[in-house]
């Protein structure tokens, strides 16, 4: 039988907008150390918006706002909706694909389009052109997210996106450390937005650069180290890691994807239900004991 105390906690949680799947996830979240967060729309507000536009010489801003903006708008990545806000001519899109954590393909205007990170524009057209990797350096040293794209095999063009950390996140931060939980950033972004968002919210270890099945695999080297991990995160990138940590908390707002894979589902807006959701788990384990 469930002991009422569970019953009683899961019921609070539910009151305060924290879903909680059951016993296990009220078990595992009063034993972790490790607190992982995700970047983009978890410590980050995930409303992003484009901070600078390079068309390569030779291509036109109208048009390449209009291809990319009508290929992003077939996504729901933080990244694409910024992309896709920069114009209001949008073409149908065909062959739409999306790629977890690495981008965008589909045919706009009878044109084959990509749009993604700048290792994904590689893969697609073999090397960027100087002009593209020097818009790219810049971009990622001022701490934006960077997304490279274009259309037929050739790079048109790159495109710098950013959010802002959330309100709350440097004071639950904070308050997860003093509590004594280590705490990560791991994020797909890479590591000069990485740096930005954690220096900006006081975390000092950070993981950058991670494609979505890599995050699961460093979510399990943290385990492997002994280390009883919760992660937090609510991108479709993030489904993988969230079901393989020892608790997986999907933040308010987050994709389907995310809250399918979690332990516990926040419904509340920001990081801090995260600390209410943790000590009410303790609080709900002691009355047990
Ligand atoms: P995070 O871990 O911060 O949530 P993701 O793993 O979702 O980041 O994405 C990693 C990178 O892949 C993004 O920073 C972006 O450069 C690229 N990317 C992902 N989805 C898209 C998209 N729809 N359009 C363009 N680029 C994308
Ligand atoms: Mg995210």
């Amino acid at each position: 039988a469930t002991p009422v105390a569970i019953l009683v906690g899961t019921g609070r949680g539910a009151q305060l907008g924290i879903l909680i799947t059951g016993p296990d996830a009220l078990e595992a979240a009063e034993r972790i150390d490790t607190v992982v967060l995700d970047k983009t729309g978890t410590l980050t507000s995930g409303e992003m918006t484009v901070s600078d536009l390079t068309p390569l010489q030779g291509t036109d801003a109208a048009e390449f706002t209009r291809v990319i903006g009508s290929l992003e708008r077939a996504s729901e990545h933080p990244v694409a909706r910024a992309i896709s806000a920069l114009t209001a001519d949008h073409a149908p899109v065909t062959g739409f694909a999306g790629i977890a954590g690495r981008g965008v393909t589909g045919t706009v205007d009878g044109h084959d389009v990509f749009a993604g990170r700048p290792a994904f524009a590689v893969e697609i057209v073999g090397g960027l052109p100087e002009e593209a990797a020097a818009a790219v350096a810049s971009a990622e040293a001022s701490g934006a997210t960077t997304v490279v794209a274009g259309w037929d095999g050739a790079v048109r063009g790159v495109v710098a996106v950013s959010d802002l950390v959330r309100a709350d996140s440097a004071q639950t931060v904070a308050r997860l450390r003093s509590e004594g939980l280590r705490i990560i950033l791991l994020t797909g972004d890479n590591p000069g937005a990485a740096r930005a968002a954690a220096s900006a919210a006081g975390i000092d270890e950070v993981i950058a650069g991670v494609l979505p099945e890599a995050k699961v695999a460093e979510i399990a080297r943290l385990q492997a180290e002994g280390g009883r991990v919760a992660m937090v995160g609510d991108g479709v990138n993030d489904a993988a890691a969230l079901a393989t940590a020892d608790l997986g908390i999907a933040m308010g707002g987050g994709t389907d994807a995310a809250m399918h894979a979690s332990d516990i589902a926040l419904a509340g807006q920001g990081l801090t239900p995260v600390l209410t959701a943790l000590s009410l788990s303790r609080r709900t384990m002691r009355t047990i004991r």
